[in-house]
């Protein structure tokens, strides 16, 4: 008996296995290495870290923290075989890489309701229930079978992402609300620059220190996102007339056109971070922070998160996900991990854990879940599920996503922990009410 079809045994599948098995559910989970290989696996194990052996912090006054602390709460095997593997690394869950990877391995192996298939699967099955959780490297042929899927305008093997700054560390003094030629109201928060502070801005992207692409990420960038450096280097006046155009804006503090303007746009509903509008880049991030805060206006900017340029594999999940990780259109098939457009190892095992849980409630007929979006899983799903389609990049857990607090409080490390409260209060009633506790 087959009930569920596990497709990828990474972070997120290994996660999404244990969680539906753990209900009852027969997982049949498929992973296509050894013997077909991504550009970035060594081995054939489960859940194998590609890069750095850290899954972030533990502390539970931070996002990532809080995350895991309600990963734990729901039995994550990825955090129990993390905690058994861990090496001393501060308040960062780092592991041993081997010992981690063959924790999970062994755990999943030794499943009663779970069968291993070390198989490339080209195509999603129809005929039961599916989570697809192939990650960032997805096979082509699986690629392909999901670009038929979600045509393939929703499908995207790069992202450029811009950084993210927390909204309370703009400088609003200098910061002024426009839109170019007043298209679309008070949308965007502007940056102006005078020409000796653009120059020496200017400057210091080009001298600034770069990421160096791995062998397989070495690919033209698209005209459409090119990284802001690049942009730099083919001119003193690319940016100028490219995203730091300030055509149609004029600063109410001198009534004139700035020399030049860099417009950051609201990443949520609550407007409580934003991103540089076009800042794509693979400078290293502390240059980013160096440098970007060159900019007027953010001089004392906190970065929720750096921008990057990565070879990847998501969807446009707001166009084409549920809020339970479901795809429009076709209940019995879930998505998780990477390829919904979150970020990291832990951020892709917890929306395994959560596919986990809804694919054993299809088959069972119970009501599926979606946590409430004041905890961290919660945060992450409202990102992917209701931001922007037409401008959706992946995100990892971060304060910038949580709503805000019902009272204003204007100390950081009080809000954060009040946020943490909340968030694992929530998480803990959700946990109760759904049967999960
Ligand atoms: P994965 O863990 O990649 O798992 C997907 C699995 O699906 C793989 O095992 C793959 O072999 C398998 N698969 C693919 N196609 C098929 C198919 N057709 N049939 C069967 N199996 C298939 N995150 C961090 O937190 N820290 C880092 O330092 C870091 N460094 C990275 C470096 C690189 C080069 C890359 C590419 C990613 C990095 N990431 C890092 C991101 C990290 O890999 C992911 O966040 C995480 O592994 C995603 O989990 P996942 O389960 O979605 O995908």
């Amino acid at each position: 008996r087959q009930d569920i079809v596990v497709i990828g045994g990474g972070l997120a599948g290994s996660e999404a296995a244990w969680q539906a098995a753990n209900r009852g559910a027969k997982v049949t989970l498929y992973e296509m290495r050894p013997k077909e290989m991504t550009p970035a696996h060594k081995t054939g194990d489960l859940a194998e870290l590609v890069c750095s052996n850290s899954l972030g912090s533990v502390d539970s006054s931070t996002a990532p923290g809080i995350l895991k602390e309600e990963m734990r709460r729901l039995g994550s095997l990825i955090i129990r075989a993390a905690e058994q593997a861990r090496v001393p690394a501060g308040t960062a869950l780092a592991v041993d890489r081997e010992l981690f990877s063959s924790h999970v391995t062994r755990a999943l192996a030794s499943h009663a309701n779970i069968r291993i298939m070390h198989e490339e699967i080209a195509d999603i099955p129809r005929d039961c229930v599916c989570i697809v959780a192939t990650g960032p490297l997805t096979s082509d042929k699986l690629s392909q079978a999901i670009g038929g899927l979600a045509q393939s305008r929703h499908l995207y093997f790069y992202d450029a992402i811009s950084p993210i700054v927390d909204a309370d560390s703009i400088d609003m003094n200098v910061a002024f609300r426009a839109s170019r030629y007043q298209k679309g109201g008070d949308d965007y928060l502007n940056c102006p620059m005078d020409e000796p502070t653009y120059d020496k801005f200017y400057e210091a992207l080009l001298a600034a220190e770069k990421v160096q692409p791995k062998e397989f990420e070495k690919t033209p960038y698209f005209e459409a996102c090119l990284p802001i450096e690049v942009m730099a280097e083919r001119g003193r006046q690319t940016m100028q007339f490219g995203p730091l155009k300030p055509v149609g804006l004029v600063d109410p503090r001198s009534g004139r056109r700035p020399f030049a303007v860099v417009q950051l746009r609201t990443e949520n509903s609550h407007g409580s971070c934003y991103n540089l509008v076009g800042f794509q880049t693979k400078l290293t991030y502390g240059e980013q922070k160096r440098v970007f805060r060159m900019i007027p206006g953010l001089e004392q900017a906190e970065f929720l998160r750096y921008g990057s340029l990565h070879r990847n594999t998501f969807i446009n999940a707001p166009q084409l996900l549920r809020n339970t990780l479901q795809f429009k259109g076709r209940e019995s098939l879930l998505f998780a991990g990477q390829l919904v457009g979150v970020e990291g190892y832990t951020d892709s095992a917890a929306m395994g854990g959560l596919a986990g849980i809804n694919a054993a409630r299809v088959l069972t007929g119970e009501a599926l879940l979606s946590p409430p979006p004041t905890t961290a899983h919660g945060s992450l799903v409202a990102h992917i599920t209701t931001s922007d389609a037409g401008n959706f990049q992946p995100m990892n857990a971060n304060f910038g996503l949580f709503p805000p607090l019902a009272a204003s409080i204007r100390d950081k490390s009080q809000k954060r922990r009040l946020i943490a409260e909340r968030a694992l209060t929530d998480f803990a009633a959700w946990m109760a009410q759904s049967g999960l506790s």
